[in-house]
């Protein structure tokens, strides 16, 4: 279906209708499945014959979810698993080995760090930590063993843009795999495959789902690299996607396009209402023309996405006091939701990070971030103005 356009491959693309003529996709909640004959079966396990074998690695809603989202994306093949991590998990257990090196932005999710520096490190797997936008660090860091690149854009919370196409073609001259985390824009706003990229990953925890119903990630990349390492890995490790998650997910790619529009619009106008408020001092969106990287942006994204993130004048104190005075946004780390969330990074997303290295980050005290949810973006207004207006 890859001549469809976006809008239409969300809605259409990756489903087999069944028997009973449905129009709106089946969930299969079923671990097993029966086959004809004791040949079949023998011809399934072997590989043989195509078919489903057991929920573990076949399940029908599983792999329209996959389908569809590889269409989106345009790979050749996608891997549903049990949350974003696990899909990151994945993608290294089944690409890596001992002592295997890692190239990896310094500004990417703070899980995704400890899983490097905690656990794939106790494996032998060596990672090295570069700046985001700078690509002589990159450059600087690759080793005769480097393996493969890994970053996300635009950065959480400070939506720092890294140049997908730039470090692309470096890790191309060094034969190494580029890996981009793609959670925050969706294929909607950017396709890092057609910039370069080897692999994308997904939490679909986030926009993918966009009402924050259930855990759920995924891999797309080649034939080769997903549907076959990465899927192998699956198939025998198991962090798989259960057939009602990737249901809910399906039904959420459908609206995905006009979500991730209505989202990046919200999220513009309010960064621009920000920026004219006397209690901030300064406001992150890749949508902003104030943004460092707007070019880039402009370029490599077809739109600025839906987190907003500021610093307000002041120290934490003021920037729980905005926090805590607003009535309809949601206190939660969670994003990527039609619900506006709010949250303090130093002190919830970031705070494992040491307090220095927060700073050189960039994660102030006085910084909040803000996932734009599609209420009217007056009423999200409204409600950030009872505490900034204390502020002034
Ligand atoms: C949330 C998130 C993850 C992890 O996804 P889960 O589904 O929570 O496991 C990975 N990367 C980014 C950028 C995220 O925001």
């Amino acid at each position: 279906m890859q001549e469809f356009d976006i809008e239409t491959l969300a809605i259409r693309a990756g489903y087999e209708q069944t028997g009973e003529q449905e129009n709106s996709e089946a969930i299969f909640p079923t671990s097993s499945f029966r086959y004809n004959s004791a040949a079949q079966a023998a011809a399934r396990f072997s590989g043989e014959e195509k078919g489903n074998v057991y929920s573990r690695f076949t399940n029908p809603t599983v792999r329209a979810f996959e389908n569809r989202l590889a269409a989106m994306e345009g790979g050749e093949a996608c891997v549903g698993t049990a949350s974003g991590m696990s899909a990151i998990l994945s993608t290294f257990m089944a690409l890596c080995k001992t002592g295997d090196h890692i190239v990896s932005s310094r500004s990417v999710f703070g899980t995704t760090k400890v899983l490097f520096t905690k656990y794939l490190e106790k494996f032998g797997l060596e990672v090295t930590f570069v700046s985001q936008t700078d690509l002589s660090e990159w450059q600087q860091a690759i080793r005769p063993t480097t393996k493969a690149f890994f970053l996300e854009t635009p950065s959480n919370p400070l939506t720092e843009i890294a140049d997908l196409e730039a470090i692309s073609n470096l890790a191309k001259q060094h034969d190494c795999l580029v890996v981009v985390d793609n959670c925050f824009c969706t294929p909607v706003l950017q396709r890092p495959l057609e910039q370069g990229a080897d692999i994308v990953i997904h939490s679909a925890t986030k926009f993918l789902d966009g009402q924050g119903r259930g855990i759920g990630g995924a891999v797309v990349g080649s034939h080769e690299l997903v549907g076959e390492e990465v899927r192998g890995f699956m198939r025998t490790a198991g962090p798989s996607m259960s057939p009602f998650n990737a249901w809910i997910f399906l039904k959420g790619l459908e609206t995905l396009p006009i979500r991730m529009a209505a989202h990046f619009k919200n999220a513009l106008a309010l960064a621009e209402w920000l920026s004219d408020h006397p209690a901030v001092e300064q406001v992150f969106h890749p949508g902003l023309a104030s943004h460092p990287q707007y070019d880039l942006a402009c370029k490599q994204q077809s739109g600025g996405g839906g987190l907003v993130s500021f610093r307000v004048k002041g120290e934490k104190e003021q920037a729980w006091l905005v926090i805590d005075n607003t009535q309809i946004l949601s206190i939660t780390a969670n994003l990527g939701d039609v619900k506006t969330s709010i949250t303090h990074p130093a002190t919830t997303t970031h705070c494992r990070v040491e307090a220095a290295d927060r700073l050189k980050a960039g994660i102030t005290d006085n910084l909040v971030r803000i996932s734009v949810g599609l209420e009217s973006v007056e009423d999200i207004k409204r409600d950030l103005a009872r505490g900034l207006d204390q502020l002034i």
